[in-house]
C-alpha cells in the first residue's frame, strides 16, 4: 500500500477539517505511535476491515466491550429485536430490571445497581455517591488509574508523598482537584502515610483493580488488602472502577480474583462498563443497599440521565452477559490469551528482544522491559520508540494493538487459533527487526 492508494489518508483528512484531531476519543488518532488510523468498515468476530478492505486481526475489541468478538449472532438478533420495539423512552422498561438482575447475580458485592451510558459517568457518579453517603469530600486515586474524563479524576500524581494532585487537562480549576489525592500504585508505606494524614476526611478510595490503563499491572494482593483494610479502619468506602475488568477477567470480575487471595474480600461499590453494554454505551455503579439508596429519588445525592438503561443498549449488555456465563466459557477465553502471551514471550525470547506479558481471562498486556512493572513510572522506562516500531510492524502484518504502550489488549472468544498462531509468527518476525 501506498500512500497516494490508502484511502484511510484522504479520510483522516477530512475527518480532521471537521473533527478536533480527526477523532472523537483522543488515542484514536495514533498521536503517540505516528502514522494514520485505520477507518473501520465492517467487521465480524476477531476482525474488522478498513477503509481498503484491508483485515486485521483485532486486540482492542473498542477497547474491551467485544468480549465476543464482533457481530455475535445472538447479541445482533437481541439488539435487532429491541429496535424493533423501540429506541428509547426514557420511562421504565423490564429488561432494565433483568439487567440489574443479572449483573447482581453475579457480582455478590452489589444489592443495588444503577445503569447510566458511559464509564465516565458511572465513576463520577460512584464518587458523588461515595462523598454524599459519607459526608466527606477527599479522595484517592492512584497514579496512571484512568476512570474516566470527569474533572475531579482528571488528576496526575503530585510532586512529593501524600500530596495532592495537578490537573492533567487544561479547563479543570485547582479548586476542583483540591480534594483529589494521587498516591503511586501498589506502594503500601504511601498509603499507609496518607490514611495517616486524611484518613478521617477521606470519602473514598478509588482503584483500577487491575490497571488497564497502565497496560496490565495488577495490584498486589498485600496492597488490596491494605486498602481494604484502612478504608474500613477509616470509614471511606473502597471503590472498585472495574469498567475493563469487569467480566472480561472472570464471570466475578477482579474482585473475584482477589476473593480467592484475601477472605470475605469486597469493595464497597463497583464501577462497571465496557462489557456489561456488549458494544452499546451502557454503564453502571453499584453496591449495598445501604449507600445506594442514597441516590436520588430515595435520598439526597442527585443523579440521572436521558438514555440510562436504554433499551438497546440493555439488550445488548443481556444478550452479551448469557453468553460469557454459559458454561466453559471463561476457561477457553483464559487458554486462548494465556496461548497469546506464551507465544508472544517465546517469540520475544528467542530473538533476544527483552519482553514481560501478563494476563487474566480475556485481557492481557505485555511490555518492552525484562520484569513486569509494578508502577505506572515504571511502565514509562519503556522505550517508546521500541514501541511503535513494534506497533507499526504488527500494523503492516494485519494485526491491531493499541496505539500506546500503556493501553491493555483484548482476546474475544471469536479469536480463534490459527489467529493467535498469525499473530505469534507476525510477532517474532518484528522482534527479529528489534533485536
Ligand atoms: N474506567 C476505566 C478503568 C476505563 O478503562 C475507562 C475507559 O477506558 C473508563 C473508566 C471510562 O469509560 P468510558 O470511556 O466509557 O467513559
Amino acid at each position: 500500500m501506498t500512500p497516494s492508494t490508502d484511502l484511510n489518508i484522504p479520510l483522516f483528512e477530512r475527518a480532521k477539517a471537521l473533527i478536533p484531531g480527526g477523532v472523537n476519543s483522543p488515542v484514536r488518532a495514533f498521536k503517540a505511535v505516528g502514522g494514520t488510523p485505520r477507518f473501520v468498515k465492517r467487521a465480524q468476530g476477531a476482525h474488522f476491515w478498513d477503509a481498503n478492505d484491508q483485515r486485521f486481526i483485532d486486540y482492542i475489541g473498542s477497547w474491551g466491550p467485544m468480549i465476543l468478538g464482533h457481530g455475535h449472532p445472538a447479541v445482533v438478533e437481541a439488539v435487532q429485536k429491541a429496535a424493533l420495539e423501540g429506541f428509547s423512552f426514557g420511562a421504565p422498561t423490564e429488561r432494565e430490571v433483568e439487567l440489574a438482575e443479572e449483573i447482581i447475580g453475579l457480582v455478590p458485592s452489589m444489592e443495588m445497581i444503577r445503569l447510566v451510558s458511559s464509564g465516565t459517568e458511572a465513576g463520577m457518579s460512584a464518587i458523588r455517591l461515595a462523598r454524599g453517603a459519607t459526608g466527606r469530600s477527599k479522595i484517592i486515586k492512584f497514579n496512571g488509574c484512568y476512570h474516566g474524563h470527569a474533572d475531579a479524576l482528571l488528576v496526575k500524581a503530585g510532586s512529593g508523598l501524600a500530596t495532592f494532585g495537578n490537573a492533567t487537562s487544561a479547563g479543570v480549576p485547582p479548586e476542583v482537584v483540591q480534594h483529589t489525592l494521587v498516591l503511586e500504585y501498589n506502594d503500601i508505606t504511601q498509603l499507609e502515610e496518607a490514611f495517616a494524614l486524611h484518613g478521617k476526611d477521606l470519602a473514598c478510595l478509588m482503584i483500577e483493580p487491575i490497571a488497564g490503563n497502565m497496560n496490565f499491572v495488577r495490584a498486589s494482593v498485600p496492597f488490596m488488602q491494605r486498602c481494604r483494610e484502612l478504608c474500613t479502619q477509616y470509614g471511606a468506602l473502597l471503590v472498585l472502577d472495574e469498567v475493563m475488568t469487569g467480566f472480561r477477567v472472570g464471570l466475578t470480575s477482579a474482585q473475584g480474583v482477589y476473593a480467592k487471595s484475601i477472605p470475605g474480600f469486597a469493595p464497597d461499590l463497583t464501577v462497571l462498563g465496557k462489557v456489561i453494554g456488549g458494544g452499546m454505551p451502557l454503564a453502571a455503579f453499584g453496591g449495598p443497599r445501604a449507600i445506594m439508596e442514597h441516590l436520588a429519588p430515595i435520598g439526597a445525592v442527585y443523579q440521572a440521565g436521558t438514555l440510562s438503561g436504554n433499551p438497546v443498549a440493555t439488550a445488548c449488555g443481556l444478550a452479551t452477559l448469557r453468553e460469557i456465563r454459559k458454561p466453559s466459557f471463561f476457561e477457553a477465553l483464559s487458554a486462548r490469551t494465556q496461548s497469546l502471551v506464551e507465544g508472544l514471550k517465546a517469540a520475544a525470547a528467542a530473538e533476544g528482544v527483552p519482553f514481560s506479558a501478563d494476563c487474566e481471562g480475556g485481557m492481557f498486556g505485555f511490555f518492552l522491559l525484562p520484569t513486569l512493572p509494578q508502577s505506572y513510572p515504571e511502565v514509562l522506562t519503556t522505550d517508546s520508540a521500541r514501541f511503535n516500531q513494534l506497533f507499526h510492524g504488527l500494523l503492516d502484518r494485519g494485526i491491531y494493538i493499541a496505539p500506546a504502550l500503556y493501553e491493555a489488549g483484548f482476546v474475544s472468544s471469536a479469536h480463534s487459533e490459527e489467529d493467535i498462531a498469525a499473530t505469534v509468527a507476525a510477532a517474532r518476525e518484528v522482534f527479529k527487526l528489534l533485536a
